[in-house]
C-alpha cells in the first residue's frame, strides 16, 4: 500500500480530519488522527496490518509473538499477529499490555499473558507520537527476557523521519511504518487557522467551540 492508498482509507473513514482541532494538550492542529475509526473495519485492519507484515518479512525478520499497549494497540497487535501467523505459516501470538492504576500506571503482562525468554517479539503501535508507551512496552518485554526483532506503527508522528527505534537504554531496533506523518500544532495565541477565523473544533464532540 502506497502513503496515498493509506491516506485515502484514513479519509473515508474519518479516521483522519483535516479542519482545524482542540488538542487535548490545548494546542490547535489542522489535522486529527482516530486510527479506531479506520480499525472498526475489519477489511480495512487486514489491509493495513498485512501491509505492515509484508514490510517486516521483506527483511527477513522472524516473530513469535506481537505485543502492544492497550487500548490503542490492541487490534493492531491481534491482526499482526493474525496476518504474521498467515505470512509465517505458524502460530505467532498477538497479546498486549496495561496499565496498572494500583502501580503507578506501570504497563504489565495480565490475563496469562507471557513472553518466553528468547521470544521474538514485534512490538507495534497504532500511532507513535513522542513513542512512550512504545519504549515501556520495550522495557516490559525485556523484563520477560524477550528478544526485540522490530518495533511497527501504522502511523509514525516522530519530527525525525527515522528508520529505527530507540528505547530507553538508547538501544536500537528496526523501525515500520506505513504512513510517515507530520502534524503541525500551533499555540492557540500564534494559530494561523484562528487568523484565517476556521471555526474550532474539539475532536470526538464535533461541536464548534469558536
Ligand atoms: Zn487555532
Amino acid at each position: 500500500m502506497t502513503e496515498n492508498e493509506i491516506k485515502e482509507l484514513f479519509l473515508k473513514t474519518n479516521a483522519f480530519l483535516e479542519g482545524h482541532f482542540l488538542l487535548s494538550s490545548g494546542l490547535h492542529s489542522p489535522y486529527y488522527i482516530q486510527c479506531a475509526k479506520v480499525l472498526q473495519y475489519p477489511f480495512y485492519a487486514e489491509k493495513l496490518c498485512k501491509a505492515l507484515i509484508k514490510k517486516i518479512k521483506s527483511h527477513d525478520i522472524d516473530i513469535d509473538v506481537v505485543i502492544g499497549p492497550a487500548l490503542g494497540a490492541v487490534i493492531v497487535s491481534y491482526e499482526c499477529a493474525y496476518q504474521a501467523s498467515k505470512a509465517y505459516s505458524k502460530h505467532i501470538r498477538g497479546i498486549f499490555a496495561e496499565r496498572d492504576k494500583q502501580d503507578n500506571d506501570k504497563l504489565k503482562l495480565r490475563r496469562g499473558f507471557e513472553i518466553k525468554p528468547g521470544e521474538k517479539v514485534l512490538v507495534v503501535e497504532d500511532v507513535i507520537t513522542t513513542g512512550k508507551s512504545t519504549r515501556e512496552t520495550i522495557d516490559l518485554v525485556k523484563v520477560y527476557g524477550g528478544n526485540i526483532v522490530a518495533v511497527a506503527s501504522l502511523i509514525d508522528r516522530r519530527p525525525e523521519k527515522l528508520d529505527y527505534f530507540v528505547d530507553n537504554n538508547k538501544d536500537k531496533y528496526p523501525f515500520f511504518t506505513l504512513w510517515k506523518l507530520e502534524i503541525p500544532t500551533y499555540q492557540p495565541e500564534n494559530c494561523p487557522l484562528c487568523k484565517e477565523g476556521l471555526p474550532l473544533v474539539k475532536p470526538g464532540s464535533r461541536s464548534i467551540i469558536k
